[in-house]
């Protein structure tokens, strides 16, 4: 199939009819950005200046000793509003602009993503509602009020179990109901077409910079890529740059208590057709996990056409481990990552000794863990 809707035969655009003429003008526009020259210069000026790219790729020597090879981590905790979400935020904040859009609305868990696209939206003047679960303004509180102090509104979100699938689904309403006004900025590579591939489009920095920066350290390319992950967004961002070199090995970390690979199957949710777990019925199935940011139950259509494909390999990390990653990379490194992070963490002390000194492994480091303390 050569339908950009669809990777293989993931994605699609599952949607009331009456939003087609909305993904056609986002559709229109994302193709216009990438050959617009003024739009690219303004954005890589926002991305270098505003959120601190490009973000370092950090030779972590104590836990290289410790895991017995060249461990880097890619810093996306070092940006602006502390993950990658602010790369996608940006650029979707100046496609917004360019359609004439006033208003954000957008769904977050963690509140990273509430807060980057808050963010976005105050540098280019426009208002932001962010729809949050009651359960995740409960546990991220710090996000919740600096998206208040930042300039947007928390709109909570009691329906379902109070979580990200359920933000998601409220802050698509609120899209509807305004569209000429309203852009709804979605926070990961989920959804219908266009969605997936201009959040993708957005977060391939991530991986650019990754790849020259290791050449240029190292002389060669990483023997593993490791990343966490939902929908898949930080995950696709360092990926990509990587995804014909098939003898990079690339690998996914889910959440074990919300693991839409491992435990899903191929279903219709949100939008798009993806792995998501469900029930027989094709309800979508409760998630437990920790980290706010991956307690989603369905992964984004690109990323299920890699794992599907066998070119990426997924892995899950339970809570309790996790707990103990976020504990031991602070002694380790003097780090503190988020919770999801640690996904991908738990995956590389699982690697300790597998490998040999020379190789080189890349974690990405999606973001920092203030908000979880
Ligand atoms: C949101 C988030 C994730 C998960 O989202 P993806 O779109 O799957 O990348 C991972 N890490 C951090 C720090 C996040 O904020």
């Amino acid at each position: 199939m050569n339908n950009p809707c669809y990777f293989g035969e993931f994605g699609g655009q599952f949607v009331p009819e009456f939003l087609y003429p909305a993904l056609k003008e986002l559709e229109g526009i994302f193709e216009e950005v990438k050959k617009d020259t003024v739009f690219q210069r303004e954005f890589h000026r926002l991305l270098d200046d505003y959120a601190g790219r490009p973000t370092p790729l950090y030779y972590a020597k104590r836990t290289s000793e410790f895991i017995g090879c060249k461990v880097y981590f890619k810093r996306e905790d070092l940006l602006n509003g502390g993950s990658h979400k602010i790369n996608n935020a940006l650029g979707q904040i100046l496609m917004a602009k360019l359609m004439g859009k006033k208003r954000i609305v957008t769904e977050t868990a963690a509140g990273m993503h509430g807060v980057a696209a808050t963010m976005a939206a105050s540098v280019a003047g426009l208002t932001c509602d962010v729809f949050m679960g009651i359960k995740d303004i409960e546990r991220q509180k710090l996000n919740a009020e600096k998206i208040k102090i930042l300039g947007g509104n928390v709109i909570p979100v009691a329906r379902g179990n109070g979580i990200l699938k359920d933000a998601v689904s409220e802050a698509m309403v609120a899209w509807i109901r305004d569209l000429p006004n309203t852009h709804y900025l979605i926070g990961s590579a989920i959804g219908p077409y266009p969605f997936p591939a201009i959040v993708a489009y957005f977060q391939k920095i991530i991986g650019v910079e990754a790849r020259v920066q290791i050449l240029d350290k190292e002389g060669k390319l990483p023997k593993v890529v490791i990343a966490c992950g939902s929908g898949g967004s930080n995950a696709l961002g360092i990926f990509q740059a990587f995804l014909s070199e098939t003898d990079v090995e690339l690998t996914f970390v889910e959440g074990k208590e919300a693991a839409g690979f491992k435990n899903g199957s191929k279903g219709i949710f949100q939008g798009a057709k993806n792995y998501v777990l469900q029930d027989e019925f094709g309800m979508d199935k409760k998630t437990t996990s920790r980290a706010a940011g991956l307690n989603y139950p369905a992964r984004g259509p690109q990323l299920s056409y890699l794992v599907e494909s066998g070119r990426v390999k997924t892995f899950a990390a339970s809570n309790n481990e996790v707990l103990n990653a976020f504990k031991m990379m602070g002694k380790l490194e003097g780090l503190l990552p988020a919770l999801e992070t640690c996904h991908a963490i738990v995956e590389l002390f699982k690697r300790k000794g597998k490998y040999k000194p020379d190789d080189v492994v890349i974690l990405n480091f999606s973001g920092r863990g203030d908000k979880d303390l």
